[in-house]
């Protein structure tokens, strides 16, 4: 609250004040990376991507099929084509064995999502865009803080995209950030954010007026949420170490039950430290996953699940007669039907959370 009182005290609410370029400056710090830039979104980050790699019309992009729709939405907006990939059936991460075959000429990018904050494989992420002059684009949604080989989330890819939406680890209740790796793209990064002008250089002095220069759209962040966003950043090792004991708690408490009734838990890879975004099991089957909600329901209890398959969305099944290619995603397919997640955020009290544990270990079926 003092963070957005101020911005409104020295009449800074506008974008790429105060807080914007704390938030960027602690996030370049932390993660060691060569640009962050926050912006309204990161459906706008992974949009801005798109734009930077210069994507048209015809261009193919792999990605999960077990993943959020903006994922897709940033590029399918260029005219670019949605490549369906599967997931590993351990940590539901982009499968990194069945990409190869799916590149063609016309791939432009591969977008691996870190999916509940777990690391894909990225060493055979990297080997495969290098090996084919294809860029990897990190969507790091639930990533942010999570390692994998010792490495920062978001560092791999050419460019990488944070989300600081309300459901996310770290929050402004609507925002994200653009984190770049190579060099080669600040500065058209600065211009595609602020309406495809050179505006960030006239402020900096390197120009003496600014004007139009490229394509671009409005994604800078106001310097309010910016505010609100700092006040979060600046405790991340304290959010993320209560997600960690609530996580531990979880996975703690369910294990044996979960294993006497065949419900997977999350998998967690020794090579990957996990960001904490969510907790999971998967049910035997559809059925008993919609028991499972509904026991929990009557508990007071609110479990919810996701994804369901882009591939076989209406959106996409309706494109499929325009050139999309058709995919089958059986691990996806399989995983969509099955997957609960349990109530899981930073504010989760443990007496709370014994309760739902309570609740899970009462279910009799
Ligand atoms: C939340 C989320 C997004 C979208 O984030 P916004 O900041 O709401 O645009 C994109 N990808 C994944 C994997 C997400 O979980």
């Amino acid at each position: 609250m003092d963070y957005i009182l101020e911005t409104i005290d020295v009449g800074q609410v506008v974008g790429d004040q105060m807080f914007s370029r704390r938030c960027q400056e602690l996030l370049h710090d932390a993660l060691g990376v060569s640009k962050a830039l926050v912006t309204t979104s990161c459906t706008h980050a992974l949009e801005m991507a798109m734009i930077l790699l210069c994507l048209k019309e015809g261009d193919e992009v792999i990605l999960p099929s077990f993943t959020f729709v903006s994922t897709a939405n940033a590029f399918v907006l260029r005219g670019a084509k949605p490549v369906f990939c599967d997931i590993r059936p351990d940590t539901l991460n982009l499968n990194e064995t069945e990409i190869e075959a799916l590149i063609t000429p016309r791939t432009k990018a591969i977008v691996p999502v870190h999916y509940a904050g777990v690391g894909c494989e990225m060493d055979a992420i990297m080997a495969i865009g290098d090996r084919h002059g294809v860029a990897v684009i990190e969507d790091n949604a639930h990533g942010l803080f999570g390692k994998f080989k010792g490495r920062w989330l978001g560092t791999f890819g050419q460019l990488a995209t944070q989300s600081f939406h309300e459901t996310k680890n770290i929050t402004c209740g609507e925002g994200g950030a653009l984190l770049i790796n190579d060099p080669q793209y600040e500065e058209r990064a600065e211009i595609i954010r602020e309406k495809g002008t050179n505006r960030a250089r006239f402020f900096r002095g390197q120009v003496d007026k600014y004007s139009w220069v490229d394509v671009g759209s409005s994604y800078v962040m106001s310097d309010v949420l910016a505010a609100f966003l700092y006040g979060q950043l600046e405790q991340w090792e304290s959010i993320q170490a209560k997600r960690k004991a609530i996580w531990e708690r979880y996975d703690e408490a369910l294990g044996d039950w979960a294993e006497g009734r065949c419900i997977g838990r999350p998998i967690v890879p020794n090579h990957c430290e996990q960001a904490y975004h969510m907790y999971y099991l998967l049910m035997p089957s559809l059925e008993a996953r919609t028991a499972f909600i509904e026991h929990l329901a009557k508990n007071g209890i609110e479990a919810v699940f996701h994804y369901l398959p882009l591939n076989k969305s209406a959106y996409a099944l309706q494109m499929a007669d325009s050139g999309w290619r058709r995919a089958e995603c059986p691990v996806t397919e399989d995983v969509s039907n099955r997957l609960v997640r349990l109530p899981f955020y930073t504010s989760l009290m443990e007496e709370k959370q014994r309760r739902v544990i309570d609740s899970v270990l009462s279910w009799t079926a």
